[in-house]
């Protein structure tokens, strides 16, 4: 009827999901901002890989076993799931849409693959892409962690090369040359 304005769309609270490359730092980035604002719920995830030293259960992972990670899926349990560099990653379901339902935002920090995924599944998603400065810089990171093998480093980097070449499928690139800086901006994106 006359005098009636659109209605603006309902703000939806998103699924923001940061990835990017392994080593990379999205899980630095991360914590550097959950550090000064606890309060935004990152999801944990499930994985098969085992714990490095000073990871526990329920708080960097959930550390599962193949078969219990079968199951996840069999279940449908599992938001999307990725093998990477031999190992099994997947975000759990419920806890997720729990948190969208209730108003809040939620984020993801995944792999390439799982990102794709959500897109496929969750139209309204904010894909974040963590860049290196330079290639040279991330191979260094890589290298540099010291809790891998060469033969797993050779695999993250094989996967890296990959990936990089997937920015252009996402919404927001953010390069990762100060973690205070992207930090802010990926804080900014969440709100
Ligand atoms: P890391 O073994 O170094 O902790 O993680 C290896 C890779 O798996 C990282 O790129 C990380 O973002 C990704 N990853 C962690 N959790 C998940 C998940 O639930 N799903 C997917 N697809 N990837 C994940």
């Amino acid at each position: 009827s006359r005098g009636t304005s659109p209605v603006p769309p309902a703000r939806r609270p998103r699924l923001t999901v940061l990835s990017g490359p392994s080593g990379v730092g999205k899980s630095t980035v991360v914590a550097h901002m959950r550090k000064a604002h606890p309060e935004v719920w990152l999801s944990v995830s499930c994985t098969t890989r085992k714990p490095r030293p000073g990871e526990r259960d329920g708080v960097q992972y959930f550390f599962v076993n193949d078969e219990e990670f079968d199951k996840l899926v069999a279940n449908g349990e599992l938001l999307e799931w990725a093998e990477f560099a031999g190992n099994r990653y997947g975000t759990p379901r419920r806890a997720v849409l729990e948190r969208l339902e209730a108003g809040e935002p939620v984020l993801l920090e995944i792999d390439l693959q799982g990102a794709r995924q959500v897109r496929a599944s969750m139209e309204d998603a904010q894909l974040v892409f963590l860049a290196p400065p330079s290639w040279d810089e991330l191979v260094r990171r890589l290298t540099g962690r010291g809790t891998e093998s060469p033969e797993v480093i050779e695999r993250r980097l094989a996967a890296a090369r990959t990936e990089l070449a997937a920015e252009s499928e996402f919404d927001t690139t953010l390069v990762n040359t100060s973690v205070e800086d992207v930090a802010r901006e990926l804080l900014a994106l969440l709100r």
